[in-house]
This record gives C-alpha cells, structure tokens and sequence, in this order.
C-alpha cells in the first residue's frame, strides 16, 4: 500500500537519506532537483521520479502538481533556507511536521522563551556593549550560514569594533566548550522519544586556525566563520546521555504547551556545546532533520540500540509515516494544514 503514497522533497541538505529511507519503506520517491543537482540525483536508484527546476524557490509553483498527486513532503534544512515562513504555511500538501513550531523556532526571542521554559541552560545575553564582561560572539541577524559573526574581547573591543553596526545585532556570552549536536526523533504516534546520533560540525575556516601558531596569527586580519562543508560521528561520554534525554523529552513537552497540541514531533536537533564543568549551553534548536544525520545513512549506535536493523532519521520518518497509514492515523503526522487527496 505504501507504493500509492510518494514521498517527496528538495534535492539538497539530506534528500539521499530521506528517499532512501523511504524507498526502504516501501514508499516512491520523488526529488525536485535543479540543473547543477539532477544528474547526482539521477544516478541512484532509489529515486523514482524526478522534478527539474531552475531554482529551488519556484517550488511553490509545483504545489498543484503535487497536490494532485499521493505526495508527502518531508521537509529538511533547505526548505527553510530557499522558502519562507508564508510559503511555508501556504503549501498545503501533505507536510512531515508541525508548522506551528516554525514561528517559535524562526524568532530568536521566541526560541529563547521556549528553551528556557524547557530548563535549558543558554548563553548569558547582553543589551548593550557596555555590559560585557566576559568574551563574547556578536551575531548580526540576517546573518546565514554561520558568516557574519564577530568575536569581541571585552567592551572597549565592542567600542572599538562593533559598535558602528548598523544592522541588528544580538550580543552573547562566548562559549568556550565543545560542540555537540544532538540528533532525535519523537514518535507522535507512541509518544516516544529516541536519540537517534550525534554530530560535531566540520566548519570553515574555524577548524583551522588552531592550525596556525598562535604567535603567527597575531596581527594577522582573519575573522573566525562558521561555514558548515561536512560532519564528523561522537558518541557522548555515558554518564551524560541523561541530561541529553531529559533536555529533548523537555523542549517536546514544553513545545505542546506552546504551539498547539500536537507541539513538536518527528525529527529534530538541539545544538549544544559542553563546557569543562559537564554544563551543556544550548545554541540553537532545528525543527526537522539535520544534516549531521547523513553521518548515519547506516544507522548510528545509538540508533542500533533501538532497531536491530540500519535506522537512519530519514528512514525513522518514513518508517513513522507508515505506520500512520498502517493505523489508520496519518493526520497525526502531518501538519493541519494538509489536504489529502
Ligand atoms: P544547502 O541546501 O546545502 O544550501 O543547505 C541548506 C541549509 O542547511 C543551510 O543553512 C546549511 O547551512 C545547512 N546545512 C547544509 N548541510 C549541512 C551540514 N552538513 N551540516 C549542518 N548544516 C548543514
Ligand atoms: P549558529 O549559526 O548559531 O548555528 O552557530 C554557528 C556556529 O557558531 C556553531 O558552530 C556554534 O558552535 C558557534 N556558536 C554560536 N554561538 C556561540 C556561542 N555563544 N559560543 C560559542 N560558539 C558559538
């Protein structure tokens, strides 16, 4: 039966891994690629059907077409960098997600809210620059893709550097820790939650400056960036994995008092970095499917523990969408919005 229903999504960020998994399931797939990504695409199997445009915003322009259709989007980080919030709501094919979360996930005073109801620890802010006492990160809002963030020493340096900005800015404490991104999915059908991996982020040019001396970088103009090329696997030391639970089972119970009841489910991600002390300090949480899970096309350990056969995220979507249908239960996976056909 999962043959009538096609899976579709954007050909990009971690679309091999969602048609994978849902080619695993049973499902058909369906990308919609652009010229430079559609003989990639076209060279795996696993992918029934193609869409070609010429850039990833016109997607809007293919909803009748897809509406018309047994199609269900799984959507992924590129969704939300080529459309927006208004298109997001728009669409109404069938939607992997909840939109709600969207809105308290895109204000970062409302994601700030939200995680710190959850009992989360987050970066101290401060208002203004004469306020800071400790390193801090300057982050202009319309900054994407980890460009545009300053490092600044004290408040003399804020003077000195940053306070001409004319753009918006959010001044946060600095935290010097490792990063760790934790993977999860949360099954709106059983009520369960999983972690499924976790990454740390391969970011340019950030992760070589460690590579020139010290003393050579000094008086050398560089600024850090945090462009994202790759990820690397870790597996987080035992003794903290219930902290890692407890922070994913909280930003779930929480998100169900604030965006409505169905709050957030399927997959997600919440950005940590651990200082020396064991604290994790949470930057950031995504809303769907990351794509340091493309590390775990086969599975990760941790998804080993819950499923004696390769799980990856985009398959754990796929598996969760049919078990829906199986039950009869697929409105409970997909956003209000959608209309079935
Ligand atoms: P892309 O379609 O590759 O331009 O990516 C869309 C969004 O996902 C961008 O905001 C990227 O920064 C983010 N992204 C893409 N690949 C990765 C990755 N491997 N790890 C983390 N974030 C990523
Ligand atoms: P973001 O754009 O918030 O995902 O952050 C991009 C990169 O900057 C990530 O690798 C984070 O680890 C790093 N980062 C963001 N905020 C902070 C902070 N307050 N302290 C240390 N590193 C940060």
């Amino acid at each position: 039966m999962n043959r009538q229903y096609t899976i579709a999504t954007l050909g990009s960020h971690s679309a091999l891994q969602i048609l994978k998994g849902a080619h695993d399931e049973g499902f058909r797939t369906l990308v919609i690629a652009n010229a430079e990504t559609e003989r990639l695409y076209r060279s795996f199997e696993f992918i029934d059907e193609m869409i070609v445009v010429k850039r990833y915003s016109e997607f809007m322009g293919l909803i009748d077409e897809l509406q018309s259709r047994k199609v269900i989007i799984v959507p992924h980080g590129s969704f939300v960098a080529y459309l927006s919030l208004e298109e997001h709501k728009k669409m109404s094919i069938p939607y992997f997600g909840n939109k709600a979360v969207l809105d308290w996930e895109a204000s970062r005073e409302l994601q700030r809210d939200w995680l710190l109801q959850a009992g989360l620890t987050l970066p101290r802010q401060f208002k203004t620059g004469a306020e800071i006492d400790r390193p801090v990160i300057v982050k202009l809002y319309g900054a994407a893709g980890g460009k545009g963030y300053m490092f600044i020493r004290d408040s003399q340096d804020f003077e000195r550097r940053a306070a001409h900005l004319k753009e918006q800015y959010m001044i946060q404490e600095y935290i010097i820790g490792v990063p760790l991104y934790i993977h999860y999915f949360h099954s709106p059908i059983t009520g369960k939650l999983e972690i499924m991996s976790m990454d740390r982020r391969y970011e340019t040019n950030v992760d070589s400056l460690g590579r020139i001396p010290a003393a050579a970088q000094e008086g050398m103009d560089v600024s850090p960036s945090y462009v994202v090329v790759g990820n690397s696997s870790v597996s987080l030391r035992e003794s903290m994995l219930a902290e890692a639970f407890r922070m994913g089972e909280d930003v779930v119970k929480v998100s169900k008092e604030i965006c409505g009841p169905k709050g957030l489910f399927g997959a997600f991600c919440i950005e940590t970095i651990i200082t020396p002390d064991m604290q994790f300090f949470v930057m950031e949480i995504s809303a769907r499917i990351v794509a340091g899970t493309n590390l775990f096309i086969n599975g990760s350990p941790y998804s080993y523990l819950n499923y004696d056969e390769p799980m990856s995220t985009g398959r754990r979507i796929a598996r969760e969408i049919r078990t829906a249908l199986l039950t009869n239960n697929l409105r409970h996976v997909l956003d209000d919005t959608s209309i079935l056909t």
